[in-house]
């Protein structure tokens, strides 16, 4: 076995492993959950190694520097993304009310924080901050998450922001199950 990639990142190791057994190369992340125990210690465990066989090391290398020239990007528009409702280009995922989301519970949590510091030992207060952090809060910031994380775009022709819900997983599923079948069904009559 040979180290055929390197990443930092959890599932970038798991999508070039993919990749390369997509192409028929038996490869593997090595040490994913010894690695993954310590965000810290990425560095220090070496990384999520992509292990390859190998008998397979020039192929590999091959399919690497494709992933890496990004030859192997899937076409966008191919990417299933609502179009613009301004201008009908496809959209793309918005980011910026997932980090306005986050960037409030850092400072939420800060302020928790200074709050419990400042005051000594279990007061009144504390119990009350408690209280309202978890019976209220909670389900504030759950409706919160869901309303500002998902279904978020953005339009790169005219910076139109929108949100549009998409199918459920479960519909896409019993479609493509449905498209499957049929498809089998249309061999199974062609076949003598
Ligand atoms: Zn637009």
């Amino acid at each position: 076995m040979r180290r055929a990639y390197w990443s930092a990142d959890f599932a970038e190791a798991h999508v070039v492993e993919a990749m390369l057994r997509a192409h028929g190369v038996q490869a593997w992340v090595f040490d994913a959950l010894l690695v993954r125990q310590d965000w810290f210690k990425t560095l220090m465990f070496g990384g999520y190694r992509v292990m390859v066989p190998d008998e397979d090391a020039a192929r590999t290398a091959d399919l690497v520097g494709e992933y890496r020239a990004g030859a192997l990007a899937i076409a966008d528009d191919v990417v299933e993304c609502p179009t613009c409702p301004r201008c009908a280009a496809p959209g793309q995922d918005d980011p910026m009310p997932r980090r306005v989301v986050f960037a409030l519970l850092i400072a939420s949590d800060v302020l928790f924080t200074i709050g419990y510091m400042l005051s000594t030992g279990v007061t009144g207060m504390m119990v009350a901050m408690v209280l309202v952090g978890s019976v209220i809060a909670a389900p504030i910031m759950a409706v919160l998450f869901t309303h500002y994380l998902r279904g978020r775009y953005v339009c790169p022709q005219c910076a139109t922001r929108w949100r549009a819900s998409r199918p459920s997983f479960a519909a896409m599923a019993r479609e493509v199950d449905a498209a499957t079948s049929a498809d089998v069904a249309a061999k199974g009559e062609a076949a003598p």
